[in-house]
């Protein structure tokens, strides 16, 4: 039986040169202290083989990419394929970042192909979701976010969805310095497993990993990592920093 996986993914989006990015991840593996959680490195594209040579030895500690085409290949210029990404190293793809839903127009459909993609070359989607400020304060996210996660997710089969890894966001968090009180990032995660009792029964749905994205950093990870059905998280701009990165790592139950 799958048991629930603490895990910390660090989103580098377009940020780090080469030289950079493998400094980063040289420091990071490094510093990894032997933990539970799950680590995971979601660095650009061009990262990735060199960053896989870095950490592959490190235990717990785990290549990501940012994003995948949905189709095997071909003629999409300037696109990524999943057999590509396995090519590399990597384990883990987020999908559905707000970014990618806002500046390259996501939608729900796209993504639920892309989920089917990932999980069929073997890998570990990263599913994102999350509410603009409008819709939090017309007091409907919950129903948002769970209609995300029906449309992106709700037609995979037991066997594959067990596989994936759900990552809240409220968009008004991100980047923004604002991070959800422990409360707010609560409610929504207990209501996104109740969510998944009601569709794939309570076993799975406890098994589950919900991360909390948005503004995490080392000062307020313990805290919101406490929360029961806080998993863990999804950090973008403290994922740049080894030291603090570390110290998100180490704040996971
Ligand atoms: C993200 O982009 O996934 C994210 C959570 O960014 P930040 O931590 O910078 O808010």
């Amino acid at each position: 039986m799958k048991t629930r996986q603490q895990i910390v993914a660090g989103n580098w989006k377009m940020n780090k040169t080469l030289a950079e990015g493998c400094e980063l991840a040289t420091e990071i593996a490094q510093r990894l202290k032997a933990t539970n959680a799950q680590v995971v490195l979601c660095t650009p594209y061009i990262h990735l083989p060199l960053v896989h040579d870095l950490i592959k030895d490190v235990a717990n500690l785990n290549l990501g990419a940012q994003n995948c085409h949905q189709e095997d290949k071909g003629a999409y210029t300037g696109e990524i394929s999943v057999e590509m990404l396995k090519s590399v190293g990597v384990d883990y793809v987020i999908l559905g970042h707000s970014e990618r839903r806002e500046y390259f127009g996501e939608s729900d459909e796209l993504l639920a192909k892309k989920v089917d993609k990932v999980l069929a070359g073997g890998l570990l989607p990263i599913f994102c979701c999350g509410e603009s400020l409008e819709i939090r304060d017309a007091d409907t996210h919950i129903e948002h976010v769970q209609a995300q996660i029906k449309a992106g997710l709700f037609h995979l089969s037991a066997a594959d969805f067990e596989k994936v890894v759900i990552a809240y966001e409220p968009i008004w968090a991100i980047g923004t310095g604002r991070t959800a009180s422990p409360e707010q990032a609560q409610d929504m995660h207990a209501a996104i497993r109740s969510l998944l009792v009601e569709q794939y029964g309570a076993e799975i749905a406890e098994a589950t990993s919900i991360l909390y994205g948005g503004s995490v950093n080392g000062g307020n990870a313990a805290v919101l990592f406490a929360q029961p059905d806080v998993d863990g998280g999804l950090v973008g701009g403290a994922s740049l920093k080894a030291e603090e990165f570390i110290t998100i790592v180490e704040a996971t139950k």
